[in-house]
């Protein structure tokens, strides 16, 4: 992150500026085990979310070198002007990780409440792209940077019940890869990652905190843990600057592809 071949995650040169890295969705699962990954490697942590008193005890654990951020992203004033929030100290943004995302419209998209879709799409789309626009030109005058996205597999493959949640992530997929394209030459690297399901508190959000329904879905499977994915992302950062590994997709080794269904019944032909 200086300007050098070093990656940001192989151990720093004591010299140098520890690396800052701003999470948002840092209150809980893949952001949290993020935050928590590159603060063990020596990092500032930036860590952001609506949840402050969540991220408070974040800050208690990992101490003075992670400072919280209450933020809500679809507030896209307070996302574009979020380094305006942030002590001197942690002003220059190594590294930026958009975690926050929320797939709310459970059941298929006719019975979906209007409010659930439109608030995913706001946080997973206009959330993450006015951060993301808001730390852009402090990296790009710096000549390095990494923005690093947390897509999902639901962005390549549909499924029933996907619908706003998965547009909102093939969006994420191909606003990753034409930053890839504005930004050639500038330094900043850009990667997304697309992780397959991940035992979080997401489930739960969805499907409005039924304990029940959340067993249901993820059962006794062996999922990703936010940890894994926390750990291909220090690994991914860590490379040589001159690699920029663009789309990671990851998945549980339980977890595979279904086959095209048809549906059980259909309308008359009116035709
Ligand atoms: P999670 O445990 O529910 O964490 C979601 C995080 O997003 C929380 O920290 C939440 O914090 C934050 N967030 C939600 N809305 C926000 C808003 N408007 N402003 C700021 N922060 C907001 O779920 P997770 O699995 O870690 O999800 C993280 C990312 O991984 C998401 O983008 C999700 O789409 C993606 N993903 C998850 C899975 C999976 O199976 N779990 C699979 C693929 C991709 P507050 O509530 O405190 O604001």
């Amino acid at each position: 992150m200086n300007g050098d071949s070093r990656s940001i995650a192989t151990v720093p040169d004591p010299s140098k500026k520890a690396p800052t890295v701003l999470v948002t969705g840092a209150s809980s699962g893949i952001g949290l085990a993020t935050a928590r990954r590159f603060a063990a490697a020596g990092s500032r942590i930036i860590a952001a979310a609506r949840r402050l008193e969540r991220l408070q005890s974040l800050v208690d654990e990992l101490g003075a070198n992670c400072h919280a951020v209450e933020l809500d992203v679809t507030d896209v004033s307070s996302a574009t002007s979020i380094t305006d929030k942030l002590p001197e100290a942690f002003r220059t943004i190594d590294l930026l990780v958009n975690s926050a995302g929320v797939a709310l419209g459970d059941g298929p998209i006719q019975s979906a409440q209007w409010g659930d879709l439109q608030r995913t799409i706001q946080t997973n789309i206009m959330g993450l792209t006015a951060v993301t626009h808001a730390i852009l030109p402090q990296m790009i005058a710096r000549g390095a940077g990494d923005i690093v996205n947390i897509g999902s597999i639901a962005g390549s493959y549909p499924y029933p019940t996907g619908h706003v949640y998965g547009a909102s992530k093939a969006f994420v997929h191909q606003f990753s890869l034409n930053l890839r394209a504005d930004l050639a030459g500038s330094g900043v690297r850009v990667l997304c990652i697309e992780p397959g399901t991940t035992r979080t508190e997401f489930a739960a959000v969805r499907m409005g905190q039924d304990p029940e329904r959340v067993q249901d879905f993820y059962g006794e499977r062996r999922l990703l843990t936010p940890e894994d994915v926390a750990e291909v992302l220090f690994f991914a950062v860590g490379l040589p600057r001159h690699v920029n590994l663009n789309v990671i997709e990851m998945m549980p080794t339980d977890q595979a592809f279904s086959f095209f269904r048809f549906a059980d019944q259909t309308p008359p032909d009116r035709s």
